[in-house]
């Protein structure tokens, strides 16, 4: 199965994560997406929900949508997660799955400084979405590298916005109710 690993802290898990994901269902680029719950992602700082909260509140996000499954793969291995290792005992684990790596244009312009980066586009194909606000050039990809930039409906919203109570209606309804119910990001 062609299965796309798509990382984020998802400090929550919004409208923005969850359309993209089906996206790429619906455009028969992946059979599968897996949402990868990071335990600390290590370009960002540590100010997020714990994970079972965020574990949750993606599983709440995606639970009737085929296809897409949140993964706590990254729980047990070594913090910072990073996606090279992910991507190496995905493969290990399941050999018979094809991994395709998801990234925002956001992540792009910073892709170069990602651990062990060069293997990991000589090993995996990745999938480039839009993001408002951030060109993408890939010419300057190494040759041979497996890119495809994803056309997919742009949702300007991130998890920034809802940790500061602003577009909530990009919130899956269970999910809004988890925060409140949870008091998480002082709800
Ligand atoms: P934060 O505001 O905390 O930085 P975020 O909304 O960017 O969070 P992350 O959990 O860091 O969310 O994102 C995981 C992945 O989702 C990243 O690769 C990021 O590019 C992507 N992403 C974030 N917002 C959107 C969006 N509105 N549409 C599509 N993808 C998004």
């Amino acid at each position: 199965m062609r299965i796309a690993i798509y990382g984020g802290t998802y400090n929550p898990i919004h409208n923005g994560h969850t359309s993209l994901a089906q996206s790429l269902i619906e455009q028969n680029l992946v059979d599968e997406v897996w949402l990868m719950v990071s335990p600390q992602n290590p370009h960002k700082d540590n100010n997020a929900a714990a994970y079972e909260e965020r574990y949750e509140m993606a599983r709440l996000a995606t639970n009737r949508m085929k296809g897409i499954l949140v993964s706590d793969f990254e729980r047990n291995l070594p913090i910072p997660s990073y996606t090279h290792t992910t991507l190496t005992k995905l493969s290990e684990q399941y050999p018979g799955h094809q991994f395709f790596l998801v990234i925002g244009a956001d992540n792009w312009t910073n892709f170069h400084k990602w651990y062990r980066v060069e293997d990991i586009m000589k090993s995996y194909p990745i999938l480039i979405y839009r993001r408002p606000n951030y060109d993408l050039d890939i010419s300057t990809a190494p040759k041979g590298a497996d890119i495809t930039i994803v056309d997919t409906p742009l949702y300007d919203v991130s998890s920034t916005d809802i940790r500061n109570h602003k577009k909530l209606k990009m919130l899956n309804p269970d999910v809004l109710k988890y925060i409140r119910t949870h008091h998480l990001y002082n709800f």
